[in-house]
C-alpha cells in the first residue's frame, strides 16, 4: 500500500503559566492511500492533538508530517455542527461555500450524495427533522463533498446511544469505503476501533507515545452490527488491545 502522509518523531508540548504538559512524545507512523486507521489510548492522552498535527492545524514542538503527493484532509467531529437555520442541502454545501468553490456541477454532486445516502427526501428539510443518525450522515456527505480524501474522525460517534452508535458507525464506515477515502478515527472505544479497521496504532497514556499496532483482519469483519463483533477473533483482538492499554 501506498504511504500519504508520513509523521516522523512528531513530539508536542503545550506551554501554559502552570508550566510545561508534554502531550505527543516521538512518534512516527505512516498513514496508507485507502485506508481506515483508528488511534486508541486513553481518555486525555494526546490523540486529539494527534489528529490536529495531521490536520495541519496545530504544529508539532518537533518532528515532520509529509504529504506524499496532493492531498486534503477535513474534520467530521462529536458534535455535527449542522445549522438549524440552513436546510440540509445548505449544509451540506458548507465547506464548498466557504472554499468558494460553489458552482452547479458541485451542487449537483451534492445532491447526488444525499440521494444515495438516503437523504435525499430530507434535502429541504431543516437539521431537527432529522434523527441523530441521519444528523451524521448529513456532517459526512458536508465532508465528503468538501473534495477531502483524508477525513480525520474525533470520536464522531460518542455522542449517541450505544444501539444508534453500532448502526451508525457502521454506516458511516461503509460509505467512507464507499467513496474511497482514507479515513483516521480517534476513538477510546476499541470495540469501535476494531470493528471499523483496518488497522489500529495503541498509544500509552500521555505523553502519548506509540505502543504498538494491530492489523484487523478476521473472517466475519465488515459483517454489520453486532455479528462481527461476537466472533471469537474479534474477542481475541480485544483483549491483546486490552492488554497493551492496561500495560
Ligand atoms: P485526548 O484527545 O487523548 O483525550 P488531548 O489531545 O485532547 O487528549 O489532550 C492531551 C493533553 O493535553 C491533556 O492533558 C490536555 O489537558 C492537554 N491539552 C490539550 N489541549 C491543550 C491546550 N490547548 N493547552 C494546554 N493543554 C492542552
Ligand atoms: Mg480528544
Amino acid at each position: 500500500m501506498k504511504p500519504i502522509v508520513r509523521l516522523k518523531n512528531i513530539s508536542l508540548s503545550y506551554h501554559s503559566e502552570q508550566g510545561e504538559t508534554p502531550a505527543v512524545e516521538n512518534v512516527s507512523f505512516d498513514i496508507y492511500d485507502g485506508e481506515f486507521l483508528s488511534i486508541v489510548g486513553p481518555s486525555g492522552c494526546g490523540k486529539s492533538t494527534l489528529l490536529s498535527i495531521i490536520s495541519g492545524l496545530s504544529k508539532p514542538t518537533c518532528g515532520t508530517v509529509e504529504m506524499i503527493g496532493n492531498h486534503k484532509s477535513a474534520y467530521m467531529l462529536q458534535k455535527d455542527h449542522l445549522f438549524e437555520w440552513r436546510s440540509v442541502f445548505s449544509n451540506a454545501c458548507l465547506g464548498l461555500e466557504l472554499q468558494q468553490n460553489l458552482n452547479d456541477e458541485n451542487r449537483n454532486k451534492v445532491h447526488e450524495l444525499l440521494k444515495k445516502y438516503g437523504l435525499g427526501e430530507f434535502a429541504f428539510k431543516r437539521p431537527s427533522e432529522l434523527s441523530g443518525g441521519m444528523r451524521q450522515r448529513a456532517a459526512l456527505i458536508r465532508t465528503l463533498a468538501s473534495q477531502a480524501d483524508i477525513l480525520l474522525l474525533d470520536e464522531p460517534f460518542s455522542a449517541l446511544d450505544y444501539q444508534t452508535r453500532l448502526q451508525v458507525s457502521d454506516e458511516i464506515s461503509r460509505i467512507i469505503r464507499e467513496e474511497k477515502k482514507t479515513a483516521v478515527l480517534v476513538t477510546h472505544d476499541i470495540s469501535e476501533a476494531i470493528s471499523l479497521s483496518d488497522r489500529v496504532l495503541v498509544f500509552s497514556k500521555r505523553p502519548a507515545k506509540l505502543k504498538t499496532e494491530f492489523n484487523i483482519d478476521f473472517s466475519s469483519k465488515g459483517k454489520a452490527g453486532l455479528s462481527a463483533r461476537e466472533d471469537p477473533e474479534f474477542k481475541n483482538y480485544f483483549n491483546k488491545i486490552w492488554k497493551e492499554l492496561d500495560k
